[in-house]
């Protein structure tokens, strides 16, 4: 029913009356979307690399996911975690199974999982000083992360843009260069409870780790007893060809932070810790109403099914790999535009030499949708199941938009 006589509010207009500003928003306003595509409220078609940040990993309603949802949504939505339900102890099963042997915990967020993470940080201090709390607490991250929007993620992201006006922070951060090993080791101490860090930094620029610092940080950790916490919010459930990034290095830590493309779109996050800290968390020391729920555990079986029955970790490492030269040569034919092309799978950031803001409208107005990154870096996140005509268009936009550009 219309709430007024005359005309309704835009969907623009309600947005600029009713929604917080604190997001800069592309002018368009989605209505719809199948597969790789999607479609704004006038019609128009957009090949979709952003993924919704990196969260659509099967693309948009796909009708496997789509029937589990709403067959799930039909027979039991929430119960809360007062109890057991089928869904959350299967989806256990198979992160295990792809993490080995350990226990997870659900929630609701890559925020909300790094949360988990950083509380597991503060356990393990507390056994390692003997059951004294404060003693041992301290955590070492890279500098340019981004964990999150909490109080403990900001605090873990020395990011000003994401810190400002929120001081004071929590204790206990200190903060070294990506694959800088040295710079990490000088920092462990006593005090040093863990080292965290995102696999591949996604927001920062898409900057990975070399395995030879992976390797590093796990010696280091095994040597001085100290949690190797990986991030893997962005970069793992197969977007980088491997379900977790770090795979591709061959090394294990010792907890696991997961979410984006874990619920293919409904919100769920995630954490693994392994085997001999998992039952550091008792019960009443952590916990999440929404966690687990049935519906937001069908929706990532569904996804974890998907990506099995077509192969998809297989299909990134293929299809990406010639994508990859694509782009690298298309980066190579404009080397004062395009920087460099960094990352792995559909994974991808392309470093400008100035703000690529232009670059990213100007390739909207053709028809490709990108993200922005830290660093003038323009992420391209494709869904896990691209074809190879859409990664094949996305590089004729792009070298449309790099050749028209003066
Ligand atoms: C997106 C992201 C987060 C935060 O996830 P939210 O779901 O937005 O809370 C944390 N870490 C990394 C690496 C991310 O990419």
């Amino acid at each position: 029913m219309e709430t007024s006589p005359v005309v309704r509010a835009s969907t623009a207009d309600l947005y600029d009356a009713h929604v917080m500003r604190n997001y800069a928003r592309a002018p368009l306003t989605l209505v719809r979307g199948a597969g790789t595509r999607v479609w704004d409220d006038a019609g128009r078609g957009f090949l979709d690399f952003t993924s919704g940040i990196a969260v659509s990993a099967l693309g948009h309603c796909h009708p496997h996911w789509v029937a589990a949802v709403q067959r799930q949504a039909a027979e039991l939505v929430h119960v809360s975690n007062l109890f057991r339900n089928p869904g959350q102890g299967e989806l256990a099963r198979r992160l295990v199974g792809h993490a080995g042997p350990g226990r997870v915990f659900f929630c609701n967020s890559g925020a909300e999982a790094n949360e988990g993470l950083l509380k597991l940080a503060r356990l393990h201090g507390r056994r390692k000083a003997g059951g004294v709390e404060g003693k041992c607490y301290k955590v070492i991250c890279a500098r340019n992360a981004f964990h999150g929007r909490t109080f403990g993620g900001m605090s873990a992201t020395p990011q000003e843009k994401i810190q400002g006006g929120f001081r004071p922070l929590v204790p206990g951060f200190a903060f070294a260069d990506l694959n800088d090993l040295e710079g990490f080791t000088r920092l462990v101490d006593d005090e040093t409870a863990a080292i965290f860090v995102e696999t591949i930094q996604g927001e920062g620029g898409i900057q990975p780790c070399t395995p030879e610092f992976l390797l590093g940080l796990r010696r280091l950790c095994s040597e001085r007893n100290l949690l190797l916490l990986l991030d893997e919010v962005q970069c793992g459930i197969g977007r980088t060809g491997r379900f977790f990034a770090f795979e591709h290095a061959g090394v294990r830590p010792d907890a696991i932070g997961m979410a984006k493309g874990l619920g293919g779109g409904f919100p769920i996050g995630a954490i693994w810790i392994s085997e001999p800290h998992a039952d550091l968390f008792q019960p009443g020391n952590h916990g999440t109403t929404f966690g687990g729920t049935p519906l937001a555990c069908a929706a990532a079986l569904a996804v974890l099914d998907v990506l099995e029955r077509e192969d998809l970790l297989a299909a990134v490492r293929a299809r990406s790999a010639p994508w990859l030269a694509e782009l690298r040569a298309l980066a190579a034919a404009h080397p004062a535009k395009v920087l460099a092309v960094r990352g792995q799978g559909y994974l991808v950031g392309l470093q400008f030499a100035a703000d690529p803001a232009p670059v990213l409208a100007a390739l909207r107005e053709r028809g490709l949708l990108a993200a922005a990154a830290g660093g003038n870096v323009i992420r391209l996140l494709p869904p896990l199941n691209v074809t190879p005509a859409e990664l094949a268009e996305s590089v004729a936009i792009l070298r449309a938009v790099l050749g028209a550009a003066a």
